[in-house]
């Protein structure tokens, strides 16, 4: 490989006369330099909005043979709901990933069904296009306002994890273009250390531009319930009875309620006891509560006698019984109905100081004891979810990192701040307040791996990676030596 030496200058120029059909915009460029978390903003040199494959294949070909002296790297951005950076590339190109959406999703039904979808779809487009065919992904996030592409570089955890794994493990086959431009298809029997790789693998070695994915027969309605509990030890108890029970509900999860002030008892006169979304309001008299989160699908020709024996297994508060039927589309696309609202108060685009921990099952306690006992007893400042998964779910050849355990829980602490205060909803105040979980954890040795990493230093990296680094670096030499892709996770550098 010869590569071709350019000045900085003239690299737009080479980039504008690369045969592509889609095209480069260098004067639209901010909106590429920020994403959810409103924290990070480093500007691009342009943004590329592709019509083809081929289009990013040409790119990044063209910036491989420019060789390490360009500096130029490549980000993909698939909705941008990163929350550090992770899909800006300072300087670099970034690749707007939704151009590539208007590329047709292909529906197979069958014995096995799956969907063949571009990597900058929007997860909510994959569900109202499989629907069509009375089917559905199998495992979700609880936001589907998120690219197949951007979660499938992360892993995609929510409630119906404990059953089917995460979204990584619910993916039979990718199209990849690597760092060196070239186009792969990869899956379990063609190209698996890639296929593995790539899974969980922060954008670091391609970028997928396709992906197929594993479908199951979608239910038209879910009863959704939420119960409370006062008592840790219980709600977890109940937790992970419910994950590892043969004959249980399909989406399990729970939160946390701090210190909402009013009648523990009154709740009935001002909350509607069918409605699980009131649950979250629930006055908590000064006390902090952990709410259990179900959702059974059913068929409207079904009665469900499961649900009351489920339940009668279960310690919660009895009283506490938050249920109601709602429509499949209705449940998984809850957290848009907020969105929607926080936007109308301009609420979402505030700072999201979001941090999300995988805690060892055998360590949940000291974790919750010091953490909801003694870090944040006043207030928090967003939702707490709390819920354990089955590790055997999740396909160990995948790049992500997680507990050493059998089980484990996603606790993900969703904050916003307020701009300019100074108070305890202010950013710095929140930062502060992961810090301390954040060395709680390390201190007292608990195995805590962080989802959606952010680490500035090798040595965290590698911390972070354990045994696992020496994989993650050869396969970064194999896929992409020159370090062009995804510099935002900050995990290399490309240099000479
Ligand atoms: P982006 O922010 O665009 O990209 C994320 C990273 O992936 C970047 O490094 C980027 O370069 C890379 N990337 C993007 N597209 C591709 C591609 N096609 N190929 C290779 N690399 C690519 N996560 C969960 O697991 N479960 C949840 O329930 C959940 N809920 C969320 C709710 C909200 C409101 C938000 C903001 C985030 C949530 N997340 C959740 C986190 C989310 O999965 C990640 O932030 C994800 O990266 C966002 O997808 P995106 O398309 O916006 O990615």
């Amino acid at each position: 490989m010869r590569y071709q030496p350019l000045s900085f200058l003239n690299i737009p120029y080479s980039l504008k006369s690369l045969p592509l059909n889609g095209h480069f915009d260098f004067d639209e460029i901010h909106h590429a330099a920020s994403d959810f978390g409103n924290r990070y903003q480093f500007l691009p040199l342009a943004v590329l909005h592709p019509k083809s494959v081929s289009d990013i294949a040409t790119t990044i070909r063209h910036i491989w043979q420019l060789g390490p002296g360009s500096e130029l790297t490549v980000a993909a951005r698939g909705h941008g709901h990163s929350l550090q950076g992770q899909a800006q590339a300072h300087r670099g190109i970034v690749v707007n990933m939704k151009s590539l959406s208007g590329l047709k999703m292909h529906t197979y039904t069958g014995k096995h069904p799956y969907v063949d979808v571009s990597g900058g779809e929007l997860w909510i487009n994959v569900l109202h296009e499989t629907l069509k065919y009375g089917l559905a992904p199998k495992s979700w996030t609880d936001y589907l306002y998120l690219s197949v592409g951007g979660t499938l570089s992360n892993a995609g955890i929510s409630g119906q994890s404990f059953r089917h794994g995460p979204q990584i493990s619910n993916v039979h086959q990718l199209e990849v273009v690597t760092g060196k431009g070239e186009v792969v298809n990869c899956s379990e029997k063609k190209n698996a250390d890639l296929f593995y790789g790539v899974l969980g693998g922060l954008g670091q070695f391609g970028i997928i531009t396709r992906a197929i994915i594993s479908l199951e027969p979608a239910p038209k309605m879910v009863k959704w319930i939420r119960v409370l509990y006062s008592d840790f030890a219980t709600f977890v108890r109940d937790q992970e009875h419910l994950i590892s029970a043969e004959k249980t509900f399909d989406y399990i999860e729970g939160f946390v309620i701090i210190n909402k002030t009013g009648l523990l008892n009154n709740w009935r006169s001002s909350f509607n006891p069918q409605d699980p979304v009131q649950a979250r309001q629930f006055e908590s008299d000064g006390r902090t509560l952990f709410c259990l989160e179900l959702a059974k699908n059913f068929n409207p020709d079904e009665i469900d006698i499961e649900i009351e024996n489920l339940l009668s297994q279960l310690s919660f508060v009895s009283s506490t019984l938050f249920m109601s039927e709602v429509s499949y589309i209705e449940f998984l696309d809850r957290v848009h109905a907020s969105e929607i609202k926080l936007r109308s108060k301009g609420l979402w685009e505030v700072p999201h100081p979001w941090l999300n921990l995988l805690v060892p099952r055998s360590k949940i306690h000291d974790f919750a004891l010091e953490v909801f006992g003694n870090i944040l007893t006043d207030t928090s400042n967003g939702n707490i979810l709390i819920y354990p998964v089955n590790k055997s779910r999740w396909d160990k050849r995948t790049s992500v990192v997680l507990p050493d355990e059998d089980i484990f829980y996603l606790v993900a602490f969703l904050s916003s701040a307020i701009p300019f205060s100074t108070g305890t909803d202010g950013l710095e105040r929140i930062l502060n307040q992961n810090k301390r979980i954040i060395d709680f954890c390390e201190e007292a040795h608990l195995g805590v791996k962080q989802y959606l990493p952010h680490y500035t230093t090798e040595e965290k990296w590698k911390a972070h990676f354990g045994k696992d680094w020496e994989v993650f670096v050869q396969r970064k030499l194999a896929y992409d030596p020159l370090a062009i892709l995804a510099p935002g996770q900050k995990i290399f550098q490309k240099s000479d």
